[in-house]
């Protein structure tokens, strides 16, 4: 079987959050590396696709390098670390970055505006490696051995959700801002319908990272905001039938003890529901291995 792992690079959501209250699950927005053998498959680029970037250059020793970022929407948060990000400036390599037409706007303009001279001194046109902008909907597609399934999140604006399956026995699911349709517009018939489809994009995934950046207070004031309830999360878990569950997103205020303490108390729900998943917040630079 080919190795498949996930290393998180950025686990916050909003901005990043440095300092010494968040040294244990990082200060670095959205970007996780999902690697299958030698392929490299990137969920968004928050900050910390900085330092991944370095990590693979090191990694190919001089090798050009090859890889998929897949982009769930263009929010500060999961776009503004792509100028840093080192391997897009090397002739000899190769990204394609994938992400849905935004609302008005191609995705790729607004990506390449983040570099307009205004805001940044070197413009995407600058990056010298060859950038292929690959704008999908919902309709699925594959990449070597790999088939890509995509879902419409509750979001403002525009995002997607994103299914990985691997040789058709293992599957990453990356559900980052999304707000879970009851809790934000109340019971109903479609409500559940929309919950539903959503649950059965995660279903038995072995790994599901979802968005969890708010405690039950926070979400009274952040309703309709596109974030969900870490509670409401650990349930879609549990209702998916997932193996693993990475809470992830983290709110720029929580610190490593509160996510501490949500670890283990939503491992425990999970547990009392009946679930054997391993539930966990996801932590910057830990390594999963699937
Ligand atoms: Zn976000
Ligand atoms: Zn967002």
């Amino acid at each position: 079987m080919t190795p498949l792992s996930v290393r998180f690079w950025g686990t916050r959501g909003s901005i990043p959050a440095p300092g010494r209250s968040t040294l244990k699950y990082g200060g670095n927005t959205s970007c996780v590396e999902v690697r299958f053998g030698d392929e490299v498959f990137i969920f968004d680029s928050g900050t910390g696709i900085r330092e991944l970037g370095l990590d693979l250059i090191k990694r190919a020793d001089g090798a050009a390098q090859r890889g998929h970022v897949f982009i769930g929407h263009t929010h500060w948060d999961h776009i503004q670390g792509f100028p840093f990000f080192v391997p897009a400036y090397l002739p000899k390599n190769k990204y394609t970055i994938h992400s849905v037409k935004s609302i008005g706007e191609s995705f790729e303009t607004i990506f390449r505006r983040q570099m307009g001279i205004n805001y940044f001194p070197v413009e995407v046109g600058d990056m010298s490696s060859q950038l292929d902008f690959n704008h999908i909907d919902t309709s699925p597609f594959e990449i070597g051995d790999v088939k890509v399934k995509t879902s419409f999140t509750n979001h403002p604006g525009v995002n997607l959700a994103y299914r990985l399956d691997f040789e058709g026995s293992r599957s990453v699911v990356y559900l980052t801002d999304h707000e879970n349709h009851a809790s934000f517009s109340g019971d109903s018939e479609l409500a559940r319908r929309q919950d539903r489809a959503i649950e059965d994009f995660c279903r038995g995934a072995d790994l599901v990272i979802v968005d969890s950046q708010y405690t039950e207070e926070e979400y009274e004031l952040k309703k309709g905001w596109g974030h969900s309830r870490w509670k409401d999360s650990v349930a879609l878990g549990v209702a998916a039938e997932v193996k693993n569950l990475a809470l992830f997103h983290h709110d720029p205020t929580r610190t490593d003890d509160a996510l501490d303490a949500i670890s283990s108390e939503a491992q425990k729900i999970a547990t009392a529901a009946g679930s054997s998943a391993k539930v966990f917040c996801a932590q910057e630079s830990k390594e999963h291995v699937l």
